[in-house]
């Protein structure tokens, strides 16, 4: 997209946000009625995802054209995202201390909304859900996992077959190519779709003043987690500067349209290819870009860590339960492990929060308590995901030293 073009896109989804705010805090459950404009957008980025993460995977693991390389840049992204998840952890553990957010707090006031359904999420089912027995099942239920860890496979393989590789990473050359050519034509109607998107889910959450009364009982709570999300925003744009050695301004300008849309759909998956369209925009290295942003997206969680630390001390405290600072440890673990396997949708954190919960002996009804305002700060902690993985994949692509990528081409 030329650079008009983008800053054009960039005011527009400002205004979307804004205009889908005022609307919903406005005119309430009537916005429900545009319900439909946001699941249309969002249907459409989620229909890009599976092709999208296979030929990207595939022909990025492919560019290295080396196993080595691969053992390289892979080592470089698991270790640099688990560093700033665990660095989001301390963040939310330093902000749930400082704020006390669940001292005093009526434990009768818990919503009685459902629970979220648990599913398996111990360490060895961490383990196993690398790998599907069935990868059309796996895309058709968009297990992304799995699907990462066979085209990394399928690729390696296709390096080794010289010739006969080379029109299979051909296919998916252009089949990435093509792909990135319709997240443009969507992302024309992405204001639109953030609008809708914004208005009716606040509508749905019954207007302004719902909103205000559900956020003032858990007022506390909410700032340390969003003090907390801002704190660790700040510093991976340290990381930014520093490692990455690129201008913030520059990149949040390019990552724009990408951090409203997490902001709007909560769900850093389905905002993948604009997260790829943004890091493609701002210059970065296109072998790291093609590998790692899918990889983030799928395991990479800072804002989600963060938060399911402080939720966790908010839960404690609320209980009256004491967390010595051994069981913090633990905490910050088992938050680390809960938030990589966290799928990129939403409320996604919210389930796997009880790893972290069970891990500390903490009753998991006490996820009750911070039901009601999820799905806002849901929002708020998928756009720090989002970030997290395009700060990421500046880094990494700086990082891989510069020849090896010469020699691959
Ligand atoms: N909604 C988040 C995401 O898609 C995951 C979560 O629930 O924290 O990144």
């Amino acid at each position: 997209m030329r650079e008009g073009a983008e800053n054009k896109l960039l005011m527009a989804m400002i205004v979307a946000i804004l205009a889908g705010g005022v609307s919903g805090f406005i005119w309430g459950e009537a916005m429900e009625s545009v319900a439909w404009l946001g699941e249309l957008f969002l249907t459409a980025l989620k229909m890009l995802i599976v092709p999208l993460v296979a030929a990207s995977i595939i022909t990025g693991v492919a560019g290295l054209g080396d196993v080595r390389k691969l053992g390289r840049m892979g080592g470089l992204s698991v270790t640099y995202y688990a560093c700033t998840t665990l660095i989001a952890v301390s963040i939310g553990l330093l902000m749930a201390n400082l704020w006390q957010p669940g001292v005093g707090v009526d434990l009768t006031t818990g919503s009685n909304a459902p629970k979220p359904e648990i599913g398996d999420v111990g360490v060895t089912d961490l383990i196993l859900s690398l790998v599907h027995s069935n990868i059309v099942d796996a895309a058709a239920n968009m297990k992304l996992l799995p699907i990462i860890v066979f085209c990394i496979l399928l690729a390696a393989a296709l390096t080794t077959l010289a010739e006969k590789g080379k029109p299979v990473i051909a296919f998916f050359e252009g089949l990435n190519e093509a792909m990135m050519c319709i997240v443009g034509w969507i992302m024309i109607f992405a204001p639109i779709g953030v609008f809708a998107l914004i208005a009716s889910k606040l509508g749905s959450a019954g207007g302004g003043e719902a909103f205000f009364a559900q956020l003032s009982g858990l007022a506390k709570y909410a700032m340390a987690v969003i003090s907390g999300l801002l704190a660790h925003a700040a510093v991976l744009c340290m990381l930014l500067m520093v490692l990455a050695r690129r201008s913030v301004a520059e990149y949040l300008r390019h990552m724009g349209t990408a951090l409203m849309t997490a902001f709007s759909t909560a769900s850093s998956s389905a905002t993948l290819p604009l997260t790829m369209d943004g890091v493609k925009a701002a210059g970065v290295d296109e072998k790291a870009r093609r590998f790692v942003l899918p990889l983030g997206a799928t395991i990479n969680m800072d804002g989600t860590a963060l938060y399911e630390a402080v939720a966790v001390l908010f839960i404690a405290q609320a209980y009256g339960i004491d967390l010595s600072f051994g069981q913090q440890m633990l905490v910050l673990v088992t938050a680390t492990m809960a938030a990589i396997g966290a799928a990129g949708i939403p409320e996604a954190g919210l389930v796997t929060m009880v790893i972290v919960l069970e891990a500390v002996g903490l009753p998991l009804e006490g996820i009750g308590l911070i039901l009601a305002i999820d799905w806002f700060l849901d929002r708020c902690r998928t756009t720090i995901n989002v970030f997290g993985d395009a700060v990421g994949a500046a880094v990494v692509g700086r990082m891989v030293p510069h020849h090896d990528q010469q020699r691959a081409k």
